[in-house]
């Protein structure tokens, strides 16, 4: 038998995106119906990011969805770039005029936000894949096992491998970029104080602070590389050659919890929609994790989108929503480009060439212009940060703090 339901809005996915959507529709008073297809258990268990923008942080705050993240994150500003050696210190908190970021794992966000979720009177449904999205342009209605929900507007929030390929082929342009990273979860002796960024003829390499005694690494591996190929302590001493003498002051590894191999590409959908079906998140875009940008423009995307909606539904303004797609992909490609710059200096060319004393020179010194006060420092800064406008259009312009 088949459950039919109806929503004023459909959302599928209970990601960072979905799930902040849901809660500002829900408390707007919109009727919203959001599945997502694994268990809750599995949702608030995925460890991935843990880098929150300063306008995100500032966004959710301003929405009170933010209680967790200010108790039990950390407040960040600085990163260290590692090349020949030397380690050189990028403290954007500074040269930014006091943006920085708070450290919060995904997973502890997603927590949050299914409870805050619940509380404003919108229980996602869990274990309910969707399964198609149909009658795009008149009333769009997902399509599950055993389950129907007429909409009047549907949000896509279901990650990388969306349906929205299926509803707006060909929108999407991609880039493979010609390395992958190795990505693991590991225990260490100490907190991790800010992120590493290592450039190594060897590989790229890098650690990213998480909560308490746990941190996450990345290694360059080449494209066809797996996951079972890199058994802990090749992880560990990778990680240690690569660093080489900067490791010694580093917190030392411990066990590896999760190793990963990310497919590193970029993508760009330059209609974030389909009818009345708007996609957000990694459905509209795929970043590297070079720049921490994914989750950080999954929010600001949900913001947009659940405003936009809010002005169509409950005060009969379509303005906003008319411009949703353009606004989107217009920041998807400023972060993108962001993102992939970021990504040029952490990686040499390949092949690097007999020697690559030329290509790391290069990058040692591009690295010590960032670390510098000047108009190039204070623009890293200010995107590495996220210190721009608050990711609700119709919102106040955040009032920079000091850190
Ligand atoms: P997702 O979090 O992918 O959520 C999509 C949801 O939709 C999932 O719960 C999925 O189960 C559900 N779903 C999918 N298909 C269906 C369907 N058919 N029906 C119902 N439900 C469905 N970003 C950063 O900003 N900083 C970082 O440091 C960072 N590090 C990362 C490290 C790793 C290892 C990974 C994998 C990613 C990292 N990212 C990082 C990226 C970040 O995690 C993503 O950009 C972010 O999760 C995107 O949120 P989302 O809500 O769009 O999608």
């Amino acid at each position: 038998m088949t459950l039919r339901l109806s929503a004023q809005v459909g959302i599928v996915g209970a990601g960072p995106a979905g799930l902040v959507a849901a809660c500002v529709l829900a408390r707007a008073g919109v009727d919203v119906c959001l599945l997502e297809k694994e268990t809750r258990e599995a949702v608030e268990r995925r460890a991935r990011a843990g880098l929150v923008e300063h306008r995100v942080a500032e966004y959710l705050d301003g929405r009170r969805l933010a209680d967790g993240l200010r108790t039990h994150g950390v407040r960040h500003g600085w990163c260290d770039m590692v090349c020949e050696g030397e380690r050189l210190r990028v403290d954007y908190a500074a040269l930014s005029g006091g943006f920085g970021h708070w450290v919060y794992p995904q997973q502890a966000l997603v927590r949050d936000l299914v409870t805050r979720s619940e509380a404003a009177g919108c229980r996602p449904r869990f274990g309910r894949a969707v399964h198609a999205v149909t009658d795009v342009a008149d009333r769009p209605r997902l399509v599950g096992e055993g389950l129907e929900v007429r909409c009047d507007y549907v949000l896509c929030c279901d990650g990388p491998h969306s349906l929205a390929e299926r509803l707006a082929p060909g929108t999407a342009r991609g880039f493979r970029y010609p390395y992958d990273w190795l990505t693991a979860l590991v225990e260490v002796d100490r907190p991790v104080e800010g992120v590493v960024y290592v450039v190594h003829p060897d590989g790229f390499a890098g650690l990213m602070p998480r909560t308490g005694h746990r941190a996450r690494l990345y290694l360059q591996v080449p494209c066809a590389d797996r996951a079972d190929h890199w058994n802990p302590e090749r992880v560990r001493s990778a990680f240690r050659s690569r660093s080489g003498p900067v490791a010694d002051g580093l917190p030392a590894l411990g066990a590896v919890l999760e190793t990963g191999v990310l497919r590193m590409r970029g993508m760009v959908r330059d209609r974030a929609e389909a009818g009345r079906v708007l996609f957000a998140g990694d459905a509209a875009h795929v970043l590297t994790p070079s720049g921490a940008k994914g989750l950080n423009l999954a929010v600001a995307d949900a913001a947009d989108a659940a405003h936009s909606l809010i002005d169509r539904i409950r005060h009969g303004s379509g303005a906003a929503l008319a411009g949703y797609a353009r606004r989107r992909a217009a920041e998807a490609w400023q972060v993108q480009e962001f993102s992939d710059r970021l990504l040029t200096l952490l990686h040499l060319p390949e092949p690097a060439g007999s020697d690559p004393r030329f290509p790391l020179r290069l990058r040692r010194e591009r690295m010590g212009h960032l670390g510098r006060p000047g108009p190039q420092a204070a623009a890293f800064a200010h995107w590495y940060a996220g210190s721009g406008r608050a990711p609700d259009p119709r919102g106040p312009v955040p009032v920079a703090e000091g850190m």
